[in-house]
């Protein structure tokens, strides 16, 4: 039996719990362990992203299953070793400046989506981005987790640049664009379907499926730039030092790149305040 939804895989498809679905794909135990991770730093490409997802668990002896988790367990730890000891040889002081402190320069909001990995994407080392992710990259005003980072980081680390970054194929957004009963997912998805709302006549001027699906991703990013710029903290730092300035990205899988959607920091911090300024006490 199915115990998801296709849409709700489809938002986790990155991750273990579409285990639930079956399989198409069953292998061999010679098979399995030709999968099986090689224990260096290149095992770490693309290319072993997914192959868990072709696996078939349920036709896989026990103790096949145990040597995978161990291996997939212990895998991390051999990399970290590998990583630990390239830095030390890099630069033996290395770990002491870490222990010394933090001061990045940017607050990267991102999607929890395995395949936009901040730093990777970005060139920036460890220090350089205070980071938060959560499902397609929102921004809730009730949400105390990402109204706590955002306060910590403008207010503690006077970060300079907060990027709200999305990225096409998104698998939330693509949730919110299908009506139907998410369960646990209908609140969070709820802001994102509040974005379609807000913004219904040009999305559904826009008749090629894709291309909508592209401009939502767009379009809530973009509000959630709003949502960040009507924060305390960031209007009250900004007003003070003329920084954080906000920034709304969008990574595509076509090419690695991504995308400035050129959010008008100034613009929109002056549109918003009529309402929701929050400089004054
Ligand atoms: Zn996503």
């Amino acid at each position: 039996m199915l115990t998801r939804t296709r849409a709700g895989c489809s938002l986790l498809s990155s991750t273990r719990q579409c285990f639930s679905t079956r399989l198409p794909l069953s292998l061999s135990q010679s098979q399995f362990h030709s999968r099986s991770f090689s224990h260096n730093s290149s095992s770490s490409g693309p290319s072993n992203l997914s192959s868990s997802n072709s696996i078939n668990w349920r036709e896989m002896a026990q103790s096949d299953i145990s040597q995978y988790l161990k291996e997939t367990h212990d895998r991390v730890f051999e990399n970290n070793r590998a990583w630990a000891a390239e830095q030390t040889k890099k630069d033996p002081e290395f770990f002491a400046k870490l222990a010394a402190g933090q001061s990045p320069e940017y607050l990267w909001i991102g999607c929890s989506d395995s395949r936009i990995p901040a730093e990777q994407i970005t060139g920036l080392g460890p220090g350089e981005a205070f980071i938060h992710r959560n499902i397609a990259n929102l921004v809730v005003n009730t949400d105390l987790n990402v109204m706590s980072v955002i306060n910590y980081a403008v207010r503690h680390l006077k970060v300079k640049h907060i990027v709200v970054c999305g990225h096409y194929g998104c698998g939330g957004v693509k949730a919110a664009m299908t009506p139907k009963d998410l369960g646990l997912l209908n609140p969070w998805l709820r802001n994102i379907r509040d974005v379609y709302r807000l913004h219904e006549s040009e999305l559904d001027a826009i008749t090629d499926e894709h291309a909508r699906y592209d401009r939502l991703v767009e379009l809530s990013v973009m509000e959630q730039c709003r949502n960040v710029i009507k924060t305390a903290a960031v209007q009250q730092s900004y007003a003070e030092n003329q920084f954080p300035v906000v920034h709304g990205w969008v990574f595509g899988f076509q090419d690695g790149l991504l995308k400035d959607l050129k959010v008008d920091h100034e613009a929109t911090l002056k549109s918003i305040q009529k309402i929701y300024n929050l400089t004054e006490s």
